[in-house]
């Protein structure tokens, strides 16, 4: 199978070289040149494991890895996990349920597709001999995630940016608490926007990238939407066959990552119900399904950190869906929106979707009400699943242990919630480097350190 860019400018490219690139040449993100039918294997998959459904999954995109490297792949990728199923269901009535994602090693769903993306770059590395270097910024979730998945790996060396002081303190420990020697955290004095700018002005030195063999782990990358597919196929399977086809999925929602793996499969022919985009107070995807209208607004930090965006950059890629696979449709939606902080949609297709939001208030409230009612306790992000109407079964997606954000919990049930992986961190000693937010500092740094 072949990849295509939703910008439309640049060739199809095979799905080693779409997971090496992340990002298109031309600025797009990649999809299937088409998305197959899943249909006919669906009674089939209903029997597999976790670590054989995924195999089955990509073996369909990943024509271009052998099946049994493949198979390698994916099965060192959910050895991590601390839950035999992998992504198991919680029933807390006959009509909802949750979808556990937080049993990965960072417990954050994000380990579901970077454990995977760090095998498959070993795999790739292998197959070329070429070293890779991996530069990421992050506010939180999605570092540690990535220097869990490449932590060891051979060939590569793993930069991420962090503003110092302002992740949360076990956060910082899961980065710099790893005695990797292939992982170097970087403490930036500065903000998030700061290290990312830093960070996107080292990509664009097209010398350097090639020097050190750059490359980006953000969620546009798409092996990381198909991985998270798998999960919403697990789930579908393993939800009890009399509802499964009435149950809505409900998302706590950032970048849009997570949502999109679940509509994509959907539009893959399973007969998912429809998809609940769940945000916080950083409402911009609400605001889309409620008006029709994209519009930029300023980040407001809330209790549901991992969810505080502006631009949620997976849009894009159902833009080229919603816009009937035009690329040209899609540059020009994009220019608009790049130029003004605005698009106003005509006739706007929520096509399957339904949204609601959450502030810090209920936030708090909801935590305290599930724990009230059901005896289970939801972090900050998969709280805001629990909001708005009920409209027939649903199945929240928690994406994080709420044991990640002790204080909160506390706060909204007087009790504590604790994880044996993080208090073990605690005792670790903390390994960072300090490095100015600028890029001729970074890639110095860089040069330094790459494990060759
Ligand atoms: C990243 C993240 C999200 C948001 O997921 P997107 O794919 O960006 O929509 C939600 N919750 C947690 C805990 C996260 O780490």
């Amino acid at each position: 199978m072949q990849f295509i860019s939703t910008r439309g400018q640049v060739p199809p490219v095979s799905f080693s070289t779409a997971v090496a690139q992340g990002l298109a040449p031309d600025a797009g993100l990649y999809l299937p040149e088409q998305l197959p039918d899943l249909s006919p294997y669906l009674k089939e998959w209903e029997q597999l494991s976790y670590a054989e459904l995924c195999e089955a999954f990509f073996a369909i995109f990943a024509t271009d890895i052998d099946r049994d490297a493949l198979r390698g792949i994916v099965q060192r990728s959910y050895t991590k996990f601390d839950h035999e199923e992998i992504a198991p269901i919680v029933k807390l009535s006959d009509e909802l349920f949750v979808l556990e994602l937080f049993h990965g090693p960072t417990l954050a769903f994000k380990d579901f597709a970077l454990q995977l993306l760090g095998n498959l770059y070993e795999a790739q590395i292998a197959r070329t001999g070429n070293p890779i270097s991996v530069l990421g910024a992050t506010s939180g979730d999605t570092g540690a995630a990535a220097i869990h998945g490449l932590l060891g790996k051979q060939g590569v060396t793993t930069f991420i940016l962090y503003p110092d002081g302002r992740i949360s303190p076990l956060q910082e420990r899961q980065m710099t608490c790893t005695g990797a020697d292939n992982v170097f955290p970087l403490a930036i004095k500065g903000s998030f926007d700061d290290a990312q700018a830093a960070m996107k002005t080292v990509f664009e030195d097209r010398e350097f990238a090639a020097e050190v063999g750059l490359s980006a782990v953000n969620s546009i990358n798409l092996a990381r939407i198909l991985a998270q597919c798998v999960y919403y196929l697990s789930a579908f399977f393993r939800l009890p066959a009399d509802v499964r086809e009435q149950v809505t999925f409900v998302v706590p929602t950032g970048n849009f990552g997570n949502v999109l793996a679940g509509w994509l499969v959907q539009r893959m022919g399973v007969p998912i119900k429809g998809f609940r985009v769940a945000t916080n107070q950083n409402d911009i995807l609400h605001r889309l399904f409620q008006t029709g209208v994209y519009k930029l607004d300023a980040v407001a930090p809330s209790l549901a950190p991992s969810m505080d965006i502006q631009v949620a950059s997976n849009f894009e890629r159902f833009l080229y869906y919603s816009e009937n696979c035009d690329s040209a449709k899609v540059r020009e939606i994009i220019r608009t929106f790049k130029e003004s902080g605005e698009y106003s949609f005509d006739d706007f297709k929520s096509d399957g979707f339904s949204s609601s939001r959450t502030d810090d208030a209920e936030i708090a409230e909801i935590i305290k009400r599930v724990y009230a009612q059901y005896d289970y306790i939801a972090d900050p992000h998969t709280a805001c699943g629990f909001a708005g109407e009920f409209d027939g079964p649903e199945i929240v997606l928690s994406t994080a242990h709420p044991a990640k954000f002790p204080d909160t919990i506390v706060d909204a049930i007087g009790e504590d919630s604790t994880h044996p992986s993080l208090e073990a961190l605690k005792s670790r000693e903390i390994v960072k480097h300090a490095v100015e937010p600028t890029p001729e500092a970074i890639k110095a740094f860089m040069r330094q350190h790459i494990v060759r």
